[in-house]
């Protein structure tokens, strides 16, 4: 199947045309409508897309769309009620659903008679039972303002999930895998037969691990505090917790590449964030295997996750009476399997393909 995989950003848009599994084209229109951009809307850089790839015998568009809500559990096809419901959850993700919203139409109206499929990032997440996506606050808020964790990076987890099952040989539908997207954002799952039963990122993807620029898990009190005490206006504290917070705010830098460097020759500020990154994601590694009872495998993926011996190491550091170690040389090649021969947990290096995952999930959708 000819799939074109579409990941609008507010600012860019990123494409791939598939042939099955095969890459046939790829690329990234940056800087949309800015004044030194190379086109002026979404509808000119798709058409650029459109000029610059053959889309002869093309059978779906594939969108990445970032909030799906608890209304989308899976890849679904684009009609005007889909378009009306991703609408409908821009208050949940300001930033990301307008663009998607946006390639949707424009795609829509340059291929008309091509199928369009929207897949969520929030889907993957919506069979974790409600103890897992319910805050413990008034019920009667939570409800009227659809206030719960949704969880992100659901393409990633789902397909990196299914990677190392196979990569162990297990059947997909036993294996207990805690995966870890290490990457600019950030998140931890933990998936038990296929499904994801809990993950870090909440209501938007500024909860959990320590990020590039977001903060993670914090005390709610720190916004009442920073509101009250340091008078700072709410959309001030939302784009310091977003922009300026994680590895930025600690260390000035959101490349962890910077950081290590810095890292090694003794920075403190850099030696402190990265125990900080590595430590809670190690609070979560114990949260998951606690929720699965045990683990088949913990998997790293994404920029850091593939990328980071030094992060793997100190994630899952003093580990091994839980059955969790790292094998020194495995590791600093970034094996597939970094664990010893005959550990309990296996820990793989898995790299990540959402647009990939997405082509698959659109092929699915088509064919039922
Ligand atoms: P992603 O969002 O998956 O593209 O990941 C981006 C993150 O990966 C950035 O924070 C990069 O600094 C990080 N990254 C890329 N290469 C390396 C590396 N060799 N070592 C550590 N971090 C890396």
């Amino acid at each position: 199947m000819k799939i074109l995989v579409l990941n609008s950003g507010s600012s860019s848009v990123k494409y791939r045309l598939f042939d099955g599994t095969a890459t046939l084209a790829k690329g990234l229109i940056e800087r949309i409508g800015e004044q030194d951009g190379e086109v002026a809307d979404h509808e000119a850089a798709l058409q650029r897309v459109m000029s610059s790839v053959d889309l002869a015998g093309l059978d779906a568009v594939g969108h990445r769309v970032v909030h799906g809500g608890a209304e989308f559990a899976e890849a679904t096809l684009v009609d005007d009620v889909l378009v009306a419901t991703v609408e409908r959850l821009v208050p949940l993700a300001p930033l990301h659903n307008p663009a998607a919203l946006s390639g949707i139409a424009v795609a829509r109206k340059l291929l008309p008679d091509v199928p369009q499929v929207a897949v969520f990032d929030t889907a993957f997440h919506q069979t974790i039972p409600p103890e897992g996506t319910t805050y413990a606050i008034d019920a009667s808020l939570a409800d009227r303002w659809q206030i719960r964790r949704y969880g992100f990076h659901g393409t990633s987890h789902a397909y990196v999930a299914r990677k190392t099952a196979e990569l162990l040989g297990l059947p997909s539908a036993t294996a207990k895998v805690i995966t870890l997207h290490l990457g600019n954002g950030a998140s931890a799952c933990a998936v038990d037969g296929g499904r994801s039963v809990a993950t870090s990122m909440g209501m938007s993807p500024l909860a959990g691990l320590v990020m590039g620029t977001r903060c993670g898990d914090i005390d709610p009190t720190v916004i009442f505090h920073l509101h009250r005490v340091a008078g700072l206006p709410v959309e001030e504290i939302e784009r310091s917790l977003t922009r300026s917070a994680g590895m930025q705010g600690l260390t000035g830098d959101n490349d962890m590449r910077s950081v290590e460097h810095r890292w090694e020759q003794g920075d403190p500020a850099a030696t402190l964030a990265f125990d900080l990154y590595c430590r809670r994601i190690k609070e979560y590694v114990g949260m998951y295997l606690a929720v699965l009872g045990r683990a088949d495998a913990i998997a790293f993926t994404a920029g850091v996750g593939e990328k980071s011996p030094e992060v793997r190491a100190a994630s899952l550091a003093g580990l091994t009476a839980l059955g969790i170690a790292i094998d020194e040389d495995r590791n600093a090649r970034s094996d597939r399997i970094i664990s010893p021969e005959g550990a309990a947990v296996t820990v793989c290096v898995v790299p990540t393909d959402e647009e990939l995952e997405i082509a698959g999930q659109v092929a699915a959708v088509l064919s039922r």
